[in-house]
Formats: C-alpha cells, sequence, structure tokens
C-alpha cells in the first residue's frame, strides 16, 4: 500500500550519494533521503571549500579500524582512478597539491554537482529535509518520512559520523545499530586539533600562527608534516594526523628538527660559529618567535661557546623530540572524522551488508574505519557506497 523502492539510503554525503548512483546505475529503484536542507554539505566545506576529494596513494595502510583489513576488499575493487576517471568525464579540472592529494581547481560544488547529475542520469530520487521518525526493518522494511511511510527491500544507512554537528551531523546511525544489536566500537573525535592545558596554552599563546615542519609521534604513528600554534593548543597536519592515534592521558612527541641530530647540529656549530647565541640559530629552524619564546622557557640563551655538553645534552632533550601533553581536542565542534563506529565484524567487507539483519547496510564514516588526512576518508565513502551499491 506504501510507495516501494528497491533501495533506499538515509544520508545524502558522499558514501551515501556514490552508493545510489551505483544501485541506480543498475537499474535499481532508489530513494534517498537526508535530514538536511541540502545534500552533500560536508563535501561544500571539505579541503577548504576545494574537496580534497581522494588520494592517489590510497591503501589500507592509511586507515585506523579494530579489524585493518576490513578495507581491502572495498578499497580493491573501487581505486582513486575510478574516482578520477568520473571526475574527468564530467570534466572536472583538478590538481595534486602534496603527497597525491586531489583537489579540485575551481571549488568542491564541481563534486557535489557531478553526484547529483550521475544520480539523475539514473533516475534516483533524492529528498531533502526527510528526517526519519521511525523504522521497522523487515521483508520489506518500514519506514516513516515526514512524506508518509515508504518500503524498500535494501536500506542503506550513510549517515556519517558525529562531527561537525552544525553541519547536521547526527548519531543516527550509531544509535540504530545499538538499537539492533549491532556493537558499535567507542567513538571519539579525530582529525581534530589539541587544546594545552592553561599553563602551557598561555606560555605558547602568542604563537600562534606559526607553523614548523615537523616529525610527530603519538600512539606508534609518526607524521611528517607540519604543526601550527593556536591560541588553544596545536593543529596542523602532523597535528590532526596524531590526534587519531593519541589517546587522553599520552604525550605527543614532536621534533621540531625532523632531519638533524640536533646535538651534533649544535657541537658543529659550536666549532664553526661560536660567536652566535643559542637563540640565532634555533630561529633558523624554529622561526625567531618560536626560538625566543624556547629560550626564555626552557632553553639557556648563551654563546654557543659557552654551552657545555651537558648542556648540549639537555637541549637535545627537552626539543628532540618537544614532548607535549595536550588536556583534550577540539572536540567535534571541529573534528574532520569520528574514530570508531559500526563494528566491522558484523558487517560483510564485500557488500558492507549486515551479517545478521538481511538487507541492511552500513556505509562511510559510520563504519568503524577512519582515514588519514588527505583524501582517504573520501576514497572509502566512494568505495564502501560503491560496494553497497553493486549488492543492494
Ligand atoms: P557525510 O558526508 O557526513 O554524510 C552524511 C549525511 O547524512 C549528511 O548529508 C547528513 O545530513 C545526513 N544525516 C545525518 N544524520 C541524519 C539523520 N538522522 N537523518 C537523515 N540524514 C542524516 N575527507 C577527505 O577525504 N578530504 C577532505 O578534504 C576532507 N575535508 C573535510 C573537511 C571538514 C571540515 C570535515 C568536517 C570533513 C572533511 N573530510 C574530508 C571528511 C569527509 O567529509 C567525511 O569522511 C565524509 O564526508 C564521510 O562521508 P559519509 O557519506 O559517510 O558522511
Amino acid at each position: 500500500p506504501y510507495p516501494h523502492y528497491d533501495v533506499i539510503v538515509i544520508g545524502a554525503g558522499a558514501a551515501g550519494l556514490m552508493c545510489a548512483l551505483t544501485a541506480g546505475g543498475r537499474g535499481r529503484r532508489v530513494l534517498v533521503l537526508d535530514h538536511a536542507n541540502k545534500v552533500g554539505k560536508k563535501i561544500l566545506m571539505s579541503g577548504g571549500g576545494r574537496c580534497n576529494f581522494t588520494n592517489i596513494h590510497c591503501g589500507p595502510e592509511h586507515f585506523l579500524s579494530a579489524n585493518p583489513h576490513f578495507v581491502k576488499s572495498a578499497l580493491s575493487r573501487y581505486t582513486p582512478w575510478h574516482f578520477i576517471a568520473l571526475v574527468e568525464q564530467h570534466g572536472i579540472p583538478y590538481h595534486e597539491k602534496k603527497l597525491g592529494q586531489l583537489f579540485c581547481d575551481r571549488s568542491s560544488k564541481d563534486i557535489v554537482g557531478m553526484l547529483l547529475a550521475e544520480c539523475r542520469a539514473v533516475g534516483v530520487a533524492i529528498r531533502t529535509r526527510s528526517p526519519v521518525s521511525d523504522l521497522r526493518l523487515g521483508a520489506p522494511h518500514w519506514l516513516s518520512t515526514p512524506q508518509g511511510p515508504v518500503t524498500c527491500s535494501s536500506l542503506v544507512i550513510a549517515t556519517g559520523g558525529y562531527s561537525i554537528p552544525k553541519m547536521g551531523a547526527t548519531g543516527f546511525g550509531f544509535d540504530l545499530a545499538r538499537s539492533l544489536g549491532i556493537p558499535v566500537r567507542p567513538t571519539r573525535a579525530a582529525l581534530v586539533p589539541v587544546t594545552l592545558e592553561g599553563r602551557k596554552r598561555r606560555q605558547l599563546q602568542d604563537l600562534a600562527g606559526v607553523a614548523l615542519d615537523s616529525v610527530t609521534r603519538a600512539g606508534g604513528a609518526a607524521f611528517r608534516e607540519n604543526i601550527l600554534f593556536t591560541h588553544r593548543g596545536l593543529s596542523g597536519p602532523a597535528i590532526l594526523q596524531a590526534s587519531s592515534y593519541w589517546q587522553p592521558g599520552e604525550p605527543l612527541e614532536i621534533d621540531l628538527f625532523p632531519d638533524t641530530d640536533l646535538a651534533g647540529h649544535l657541537e658543529a656549530m659550536r666549532r664553526e660559529r661560536p660567536r652566535l647565541t643559542l637563540k640565532k640559530l634555533l630561529g633558523e629552524q624554529l622561526t625567531r618567535r618560536v626560538a625566543q619564546r624556547w629560550c626564555e622557557l626552557w632553553l639557556p640563551d648563551r654563546r654557543l661557546e659557552q654551552l657545555t655538553g651537558e648542556d648540549i645534552r639537555r637541549i637535545q632533550q627537552a626539543c628532540q623530540p618537544w614532548t607535549v601533553w595536550p588536556d583534550g581536542t577540539e572536540g567535534y565542534r571541529t573534528a574532520e572524522v569520528t574514530l570508531g563506529g559500526v563494528d566491522t565484524h558484523a558487517l560483510s567487507s564485500k557488500t558492507m551488508a549486515c551479517r545478521d539483519h538481511p538487507g541492511l547496510y552500513f556505509i562511510g564514516e559510520v563504519v568503524d574505519v577512519t582515514g588519514h588526512l588527505g583524501g582517504h576518508n573520501f576514497q572509502w565513502a566512494w568505495a564502501s557506497g560503491h560496494a553497497a551499491g553493486q549488492h543492494v
């Protein structure tokens, strides 16, 4: 008695739209529902408005998950090159920025426009401002929407994670999974700036805006990228990456002299440029402002000729690495992604289908798969959306 679809996708983000256009391309009758007033809001804001839509080096090693093997099947069947082919087919200009990261030349709108055009071409229906107020699994599944009840054979959950609630993020997928007895791995904000406790924060506050090359380590992972001082703590790509591996109560180890043995360098400079002050020397790598603050706070600002071997050992100990104990993160308000989510053990890695609930699928960020910075999260959204779209 109710309008029936082969496939209903909840969430018109990256994964949901990819799933819809794939299923539509196979002749499935598809409806996409989103509670927000427009589709793909995170795509629009991503990559500083230019959407870092994939990474040509994307592989399983760029993902965190309780089961690191889970991503392999979907990633190998829908690679960055598949998505690049689609982008090129639509004549969207793009460029590589660094480290294999591909960005739109013009705007993220190109990517949303492309996904919508692909959906339109295969007859996918998309409804915004359509929260699902009630849902019963069965054959068929039954959903209550503002336009009335609808039914479907396959239901795909693509509602993403908690990050940026202002953009319409909700815990819908996590809550639904829990209500069905599907395990959800603990969630927390990731790819997120860290904050420092009051005293440390005040000591470093006026360095806000300074960026420095680093190797930043946390939880066994290391990232060679910039750190950025902020008014409340630290950000920049190295810190965002490390935040995904950082646990509260643990330190970040930040080497601000990545290609240098600092002690050896200081000893050599003590011989070659003895009249130079430590502040001046460190400033060559750390910028004048940071070197000045380091010397005020932690280091002896003397001429190099006045440094003893013990001084040099202490300086290296304080700087290589610089050990920082964050008191937290900026949280979901600014996090790019949510770590954790629907336990992959409950899903098929080939199809994203729930093992215990026929015709139910989870794709994208709602799943316990979190990518590194640099286009990997979108590649997971495309690949998992495609995997489900091939099966629904
Ligand atoms: P989303 O894209 O978040 O889509 C979820 C959809 O579900 C949304 O449209 C939402 O409105 C809808 N929804 C939520 N709850 C409900 C509900 N209860 N009912 C109905 N609909 C609901 N990744 C990259 O790879 N490259 C980048 O450059 C990049 N930049 C980013 C920048 C920012 C600021 C942020 C926040 C993230 C960025 N990411 C980036 C991460 C990337 O955006 C996500 O990993 C990706 O969007 C996840 O896709 P998804 O489809 O699973 O979820």
